[in-house]
């Protein structure tokens, strides 16, 4: 079957489904392949299920006209999301970068969508199979789409632009994340460019923070750059206050002063006057820019502020990298806080500089005074430094427990796969 067959199948049966568990009568269901499961062995329990059709690239044991044998599910996933993609004329704005792509899209996403119809990523659905499916979900009234691009190595967001095809395009920093993947920083910066690669020669228009030297670098030769900083930019503004939910004084650009978040951490800055001047741009009215990002409230451990009893909890337990560690132990020590307490779960995909990179981190810790830090799991645990290190969360949550502190501000951060948000699964 072609991809314009598949297309008129999809039109009639629009919502695409990859997981079983999770299928409803009438999905299109993809059989995808993982490393550890086989989506084609699900294919007729899928159709049981109520699926209109499963798309297939092994051969059924039992023929059936609702199965659909292609050559390759996945590589069919991502072409018909590039067919659908050609039926719109409309903004299509990618969102790449180490940290901050999934904080940025949500807030340019509020703030388009308060006078835009707005389509964009679901949570973190930012992959190969995450932006084929976000594609498959811009519904036909859309007059915008917000895409979130994640990527590991080499070529990947250049296959991604291939059939996203982005007009509009931001990379929110180039620092050291999936070092592993990319070969050091130059890499990361290489490996993210390729998405003012795909605007410079597409026409396309950038948003990117003035601040960063590197970024005029990258953006060059690209048909429009709209600039956002401290200093100068459309939008200009800084850190007004912090204490804890970010407070940002706008400088130039905008109607009104400031406007009061509901993030922490002073990094957010960048992510929120980029979404301003995204708004701007658009058209959208000022008013209605103000009151999105100060609705926006975070989710899924990302920046949260977390009150238990008399302790505040700054659970940052989504991620983490040397750049995204450091931006959040500088917030934390700029805090006026009579009492702070911090523990980091350790970094991945750091490649051969992870151990070089959670001792430069140790050092970093060692500027401050602080006197209650713990050091959890990974390569924390050959590091030369005066804390603590615990083996695991779950270590973590016992140690705190028995510290019984009141009025204190604890720090949570540490990667996914650390699960340091299970500090907090109990009462302090
Ligand atoms: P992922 O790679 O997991 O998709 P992401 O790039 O989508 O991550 P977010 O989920 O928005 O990033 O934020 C993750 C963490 O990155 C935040 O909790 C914060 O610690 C840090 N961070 C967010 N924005 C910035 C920024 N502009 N600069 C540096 N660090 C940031
Ligand atoms: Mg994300």
């Amino acid at each position: 079957m072609d991809i314009a067959a598949l297309y008129s199948l999809f039109k009639k049966h629009p919502s695409v489904q990859t997981d079983t568990r999770k299928l409803q009568a009438g999905d299109l269901f993809f059989a995808l392949k993982g490393p550890s499961f086989n989506g084609n062995q699900f294919a007729l329990q899928a159709l049981e299920a109520g699926a209109a059709y499963a798309i297939i690239d092994e051969a059924p044991a039992m023929p059936n006209n609702r199965l659909i044998l292609i050559n390759d599910v996945l590589s069919t996933l991502q072409q018909l999301a590039g067919y659908h993609r050609s039926q719109f004329n409309i903004p299509f704005i990618a969102i790449t970068g180490s940290n901050g792509k999934t904080t940025t899209k949500e807030l340019v996403h509020a703030v388009l969508n308060a006078h835009f119809t707005t389509s964009t990523t679901q949570g973190n659905l930012n992959n190969h199979i995450g932006i084929p499916l976000t594609l498959l979900r811009v519904p036909a009234n859309a007059q915008m789409a917000v895409v979130e691009m994640g990527a590991n190595h080499q070529k990947e967001i250049e296959g991604y632009c291939a059939y996203t095809r982005p007009t509009h395009g931001i990379i929110t920093n180039a620092g050291k994340a999936h070092l592993e993947g990319f070969g050091g920083v130059e890499g990361v910066k290489k490996g993210k460019g390729e998405l003012f690669d795909f605007l410079r020669a597409n026409d396309g228009t950038a948003f990117a923070f003035d601040d960063y030297d590197y970024l005029h670098k990258m953006s060059q030769g690209i048909q429009e750059i709209v600039w956002y900083g401290t200093e100068k930019g459309n939008i200009t503004g800084s850190v007004l206050a912090s204490e804890p939910f970010l407070q940002v004084a706008i400088h130039q650009g905008a109607s009104f002063a400031s406007l009061q978040t509901q993030l922490v951490g002073d990094y957010n800055l960048p992510n929120v006057l980029c979404a301003i001047t995204i708004g701007k741009y658009f058209g959208v009215p000022d008013d209605a820019i103000k009151q999105a990002i100060e609705n926006y409230k975070p989710g899924n451990s990302r920046s949260q502020l977390v009150e238990k009893g008399t302790n505040s909890i700054i659970l940052d337990a989504y991620n983490a990298n040397p750049s995204s560690m450091r931006a959040a132990i500088q917030n934390f020590a700029a805090l006026q806080a009579p009492s702070k307490v911090l523990l980091l779960g350790a970094m991945m995909e750091l490649g051969p500089e992870s151990q070089q990179e959670h001792q430069a981190l140790a050092n970093l810790l060692q500027q401050y005074s602080w006197k209650q830090v713990v050091l959890v799991g990974g390569d924390f645990k050959n590091v030369t430094s005066p804390y603590l290190y615990l083996e695991d969360a779950l270590q973590a949550r016992e140690w705190l427990q028995q510290q019984h502190f009141e009025h204190t501000h604890i720090l949570v951060k540490g990667s996914r796969s650390t699960g340091m948000e299970r500090v907090l699964a109990e009462q302090l």
